[in-house]
């Protein structure tokens, strides 16, 4: 297919063609929104492709053999990514998430982590540098990832029992793989592990306690538990409030096995409330979306795989940054980091998105009318 012509995938979800102020200072470091939240971590989809079809996210019947995944050339390379990040680094950002879809099925995808882990803050610092995977092909490739420079995996994982979790990511890939995946990243040197389950009430809430205590009895403090509320993302998922399983009950049926307390939160923005065990076994933690919105202390921005911003994991539509990456001035001249820097600082500055407190004070899900962004799309 031609450059010119622009692959169905990309009309997907509308974008809005960046505006650029006529002057661009320098970045200014940090970036507020309408509501004074701080621009602090960016969420990088590499791929919106994954060898798991999870209900909850890629479900089998809608991403079939026939679904049209972006086209390649869609893609931004590497060396844009890196440019994107440097320009939001530059920017506030502290934090890089790689997600996907799968990241690892992204070719290469050390060189990418290696570029990254060379960005540097005004101050000097290196950005946090994470990556979320469903671990099935973290065996192979840890070792290598933690060499480029990456700082830290989470791997999500919704059951420790074979047949429910073959179940869930629906396409009866072994649990076992993705255990020796964060055997693997631990040895690599990933410690502690961060193990994500999304938890669905009459589906793998079962698995809660057994998944806790296998983390315990292997890892101890060096794989911390999430779990995560299912959520109302994309269009997708057939999302239903009596599925969500509050994080209150899950943290209720862990304190019935292990005892826990709170730990005081750690930075603003952080989407986890965190428990210890009382006998020292390590932590756990629970994201409550649906029933403890955060969006009061969200500094999160996403960039999809084709280039668009994303300002919340419900928005419908994004800002198409790929159009100043790839595109021109009218006096024929690249667009410059600053400019696009200046970009961002008009996008973020306008920013009030808080799609999860509109639901619970609504009681229902907020409707724009248009289509939610899907997740595997932009990265969880
Ligand atoms: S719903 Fe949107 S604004 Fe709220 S925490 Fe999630 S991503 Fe942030």
């Amino acid at each position: 297919m031609g450059e010119n012509i622009i692959p169905l995938a990309d009309l997907r979800y509308a974008a809005t063609p960046p505006q650029v102020p006529e002057r661009a200072g320098p970045p200014r470091g940090l970036l507020l929104d309408s509501l004074g939240r701080p621009l602090r971590d960016l969420r990088i989809s590499v791929t919106d492709r994954c060898n798991f079809r999870c209900s909850y996210c890629m479900p089998k019947e809608v991403f079939d053999k026939d679904y049209r995944f972006l086209p390649h050339a869609s893609l931004l390379s590497f060396e844009e990514i890196t440019r994107v990040a440097r320009v939001f680094v530059a920017q506030g950002v502290r934090k890089l998430r790689l997600t996907g879809g799968e990241p690892l099925l992204r070719k290469d995808l050390e060189q990418l982590v290696a570029q990254l882990a060379a960005l540097r803050t005004a101050e000097g610092a290196a950005p946090e540098l994470t990556l979320t995977t469903n671990g099935s092909l973290l065996a192979r490739k840890a070792r290598a990832l933690r060499g480029a420079g990456l700082r830290r995996v989470t791997v999500s994982l919704d059951a420790l029992d074979d047949a429910v979790f073959r179940r869930m990511n629906d396409v009866d890939f072994p649990v076992a793989d993705v255990l020796a995946g964060i055997d693997a990243a631990l040895a690599a040197g990933f410690a502690p592990v961060k193990v994500n389950m999304v938890v669905k009430r009459g589906t793998n809430d079962h698995e809660i306690v057994p998944l806790a205590r296998h983390l315990r009895e292997r890892y101890g403090a060096r794989a911390v538990l999430r779990c995560i509320e299912f959520m109302d993302v994309g269009a997708t998922n057939g999302w239903r409030m009596d599925e969500v399983l509050p994080s209150r009950e899950v943290l209720a049926r862990i304190a019935a096995a292990f005892p826990i307390e709170p730990i005081e939160a750690g930075v603003p923005g952080e989407t986890a409330q965190r428990w210890r065990y009382r006998d020292g076994g390590g932590e756990v933690g629970v994201i409550s979306s649906v029933t403890q919105a955060f969006c009061h202390e969200c500094n999160r921005a996403r960039l999809s795989t084709e280039g668009k911003l994303f300002l919340c994991l419900f928005a419908s539509r994004g800002h198409d940054l790929r159009a100043l990456l790839r595109g021109r001035r009218d006096d024929g001249r690249p667009w410059s980091d600053d400019e696009i820097a200046a970009a961002l600082e008009l996008i973020w500055s306008a920013r009030d998105d808080r799609y999860s407190a509109l639901r619970a004070a609504q009681a229902g899900a907020p409707s724009r009318g248009e289509r939610r962004v899907e997740m595997h799309y932009i990265g969880g």
